[in-house]
């Protein structure tokens, strides 16, 4: 027998619709470059983007483009957000820290039709867009930034585009729940990055994440402040979960310092924001200078939330972090912590512990633990370890075009992520490794296997092999560990300048460490987990 409700799409213009019906007197804030800000409501940034939906078809949009973002998180942002999946089109957010090469194979790859790009970003991207021939159209959006705009008949102004564009006037419909909303690529341990395609359905799931009280549990009253970049797995959901709860909201647009965060969670009287680790630790020294007393959830995840910096937050604001872990590939909230009935009797001390762990699977996602050699469960008893793997509504399923990563779904439908943990019997998950070969530097990966073999590209390198080393400020940083070719001499200067040309300034190793030999697994690959072992309690120089 079947259950007799109504079967209505989960889709995207329903959060869309209502923001605009009941919350329009609400007030967005986007600090804009050289330290001014731009206030709009919610009924004017819903207008902005019935006004879009008009231009993108006027401009010729294919009805299910990929719809490309270069931006900051700001208001126009948040309106490129709603615009594209509404009108059936599928955002694509690129990450504007991925280099040049990584860049335009995305775009290509998604087949984006048009870009939409902050100002004080076009610099970085308009080398590029003679490698980009789908994109019909770059779209300046006016970040407060006077870099100059090339006269190319590509180029739009995004205000003008507005200006010129009747508001839709009808309802957004999405009839397919399953129709892609949003993508997102992630990067690969080898090769290029891969598509992770958000659906209309998924994404508003996850947007419920962020309103349950075990977790951000955001409301109307709140004033929220995503500073976790919107090209970061959709700002961790929160500007969709803001959108639906109703919160006012504040986007730090080009300025991420940390100086520039503290005055806005400040003057704006945040109480809710969510960032990776590296961001809280700058913001850190600053708080006996500011009153934040306003913020009462602080998220943090992308990396480990050290337990002495969550503690470090506590003792000055009162509130822990609110300890979340997740990947692209689980849009992203996976797991996430919450103060628990049996955590009341232990000391402060074990809830910081508690805290430092990842949480517990979010409603509605089913993890598991699998010993990578059996491929058997493994027990939930906090001790023995095993891949988490994941499965649920807002779990990929598979990459865009299939490319890039079968052997990360196992035959049954199941997300491998990489990480590795162990989980007490409450399912209070603790990372204790990484199988996925990639440094976590600020949020931002560095492959690990690219800089090897840029470095065994060296004539006097016999092999190399690049662990993670932990680091205060940045989580984690690369550590080369380079064996020489017998008869030949090389310095660890050498080695930083061969690969200064060859990768990203801050791909470049803190340290180089000579050894005699590259400890291999019994199968021969390099055994990183040895090397690991090995540098245990490195120091990097400045850490
Ligand atoms: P995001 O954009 O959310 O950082 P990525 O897909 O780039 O997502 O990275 C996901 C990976 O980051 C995870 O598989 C894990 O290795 C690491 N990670 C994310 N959150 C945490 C956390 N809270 N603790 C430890 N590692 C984490």
């Amino acid at each position: 027998m079947l259950g007799l409700m109504q079967d209505r799409p989960l889709a995207l213009p329903h959060i869309f619709h209502r923001a605009e019906q009941f919350f329009g007197h609400k007030e967005i804030v986007t600090a804009t470059w050289g330290g001014g800000e731009e206030r709009t409501t919610i009924a004017d940034w819903a207008v902005n983007v019935r006004r879009l939906a008009t231009a993108l078809d006027r401009l010729g949009i294919s009805e299910d483009a990929r719809v490309g973002t270069f931006s900051w998180n700001t208001a126009a942002h948040l309106e490129l957000y709603m615009a594209a999946p509404c009108t059936g089109r599928v955002l694509h957010t690129l990450n504007i820290r991925l280099f040049p090469d990584q860049l335009t194979y995305i775009a290509n790859h998604a087949e984006d039709e048009i870009i939409f790009v902050d100002r004080s970003l076009l610099g970085q991207l308009w080398p590029l867009t003679d490698k980009m021939p789908d994109v019909r159209h770059f779209v300046v959006i006016d970040d407060g930034c006077d870099d100059p705009v090339p006269d190319d008949p590509r180029v739009l102004n995004y205000a003008q585009l507005l200006a010129e564009s009747e508001p839709f006037t009808g309802r957004f419909e999405v009839a397919d729940e399953n129709t892609a909303a949003a993508m997102c690529y992630t990067s690969g341990t080898t090769g290029n990055p891969k598509g992770v395609v958000y659906s209309h359905r998924s994404t508003v799931l996850h947007s419920l994440i962020s309103l349950i009280a075990d977790g951000p549990g955001l409301r109307e009253t709140d004033v929220v402040m995503p500073i976790v970049p919107m090209f970061h797995a959709n700002a961790w959901g929160l500007p969709y979960g803001c959108l639906l709860a109703g919160t006012s909201m504040v986007f730090p647009g080009p300025n991420m310092t940390p100086g520039a965060i503290v005055s806005l969670l400040e003057k704006h009287r945040v109480t809710a924001t969510g960032g990776v680790p590296t961001i809280w630790m700058g913001v850190l020294p600053l708080l006996d200078d500011h009153d934040l007393s306003s913020l009462r959830v602080m998220l943090c995840g992308g990396s480990a939330a050290p337990k002495s910096l969550s503690e470090a937050f506590r003792e000055k604001l009162g509130i822990p972090f609110l300890h979340a872990w997740g990947m692209t590939e689980t849009s992203p909230i996976a797991t996430m912590y919450s103060p628990r009935s049996h955590h009341a009797e232990l000391t402060e001390d074990q809830r910081a512990d508690i805290r430092a762990r990842q949480g517990q699977s979010a409603p509605l996602v089913d993890l598991r633990l699998v010993d990578p050699d059996t491929g058997e469960d493994v027990p939930w008893d906090d001790v023995q370890t095993g891949e988490i793997q994941a499965a649920g509504p807002w779990i990929a399923k598979e990459y865009y075009k299939g490319e890039g990563g079968g052997a990360q779904f196992t035959e049954d439908g199941w997300l491998r992520t990489g990480d590795v943990a162990a989980a007490d019997s409450y399912g209070f998950v603790r990372l204790v490794d990484r199988t996925k070969d990639l440094v976590k530097s600020g949020g931002e990966w560095i492959s690990s296997v690219e800089l090897e073999n840029e470095i065994m590209a060296h004539p006097k390198v016999a092999e190399a092999a690049v662990i993670a080393i932990p680091h205060e400020r940045w989580v984690e940083r690369p550590v080369a560990c380079v064996v020489v070719k017998p008869g030949e001499s090389l310095t660890a200067e050498e080695v930083i300048e061969h690969l200064k040309p060859r990768v990203a300034k801050w791909w470049l190793p803190d340290a180089v460490e000579f050894i005699d030999e590259v400890p291999k697994t019994s199968v021969g690959k390099f055994s990183k987990k040895t090397l690991r072992d090995k540098f245990a309690g490195y120091k990097l120089p400045g850490s």
